[in-house]
């Protein structure tokens, strides 16, 4: 029948209108406003709205989810960030498109390489967001995160993150990703109990 389609995709429509309102009912007043609401959009089975007023709401990403990387630095006991990288350079190998530049440092005194970067360049407008970086690194340095908001009006002058930009605490790691960062803590621990057993 001529229009059928079109009849039931605005029945489709009208029922998760009104559905809302029901849901919102049965579940608390407002519910699909809360952030427990939004979340429940995402499910297969939702009954009400699915849809994401976005920039005003915005739906939780999972765990694994990835975008840009960035380099993590743990706290010392003074504030001072201690670099986890040690600009071995495994990261920028790994790359596939190669938008890693890394820039290690020198002692000054003795002119031998130091441990740590000097610079380390990503251009995240190459970044595919493949997360290999992460994946290759044998200090867990480099973690994918997950802000997605980057969008910019001078691709140009903002698009190399340097090592400032790059760089986060340890914290914003275990809270983007907690399932990770505490395996990772185990699995250290329990490698400096073995070596301490030893
Ligand atoms: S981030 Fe990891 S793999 Fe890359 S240079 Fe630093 S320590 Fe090496
Ligand atoms: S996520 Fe992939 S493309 Fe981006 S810097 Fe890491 S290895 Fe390179």
């Amino acid at each position: 029948m001529n229009g059928y389609g079109i009849l039931k995709g605005l029945w489709v429509t009208f029922r998760h209108f009104i559905k809302t309102y029901i849901e919102d009912f049965k579940r608390g007043r407002k519910f699909y406003r809360s952030a427990e609401g939004i979340d429940a959009r995402r499910e297969a089975d939702v009954e009400g709205i699915f849809s994401i007023q976005y920039p005003e709401e915005k739906l939780p990403v999972p765990e694994e989810f990835r975008f840009l990387p960035f380099l993590v630095y743990d706290e010392g006991p003074d504030g001072e960030r201690k670099i986890r990288c040690t600009a071995c350079g495994i990261c920028a190998k790994a790359c596939p498109p190669q938008c890693i530049w890394i820039v290690r440092s020198v002692d000054p005194a003795t002119g031998k390489p130091v441990a740590v970067p000097a610079e380390y360049y990503i251009d995240v407008d190459i970044c595919m967001n493949c997360g290999f970086c992460a994946e290759y690194c044998p200090f867990d340095a480099i973690k994918m995160d997950h802000d997605y908001e980057i969008a910019t009006y001078d691709r140009t002058a903002t698009n190399i993150y340097d090592l400032e930009k790059l760089l986060k605490p340890a914290s914003y790691y275990a809270e983007i990703r907690p399932r990770n960062f505490t395996r990772e803590q185990e699995e250290k621990a329990a490698k400096e109990a073995a070596k301490a057993a030893r």
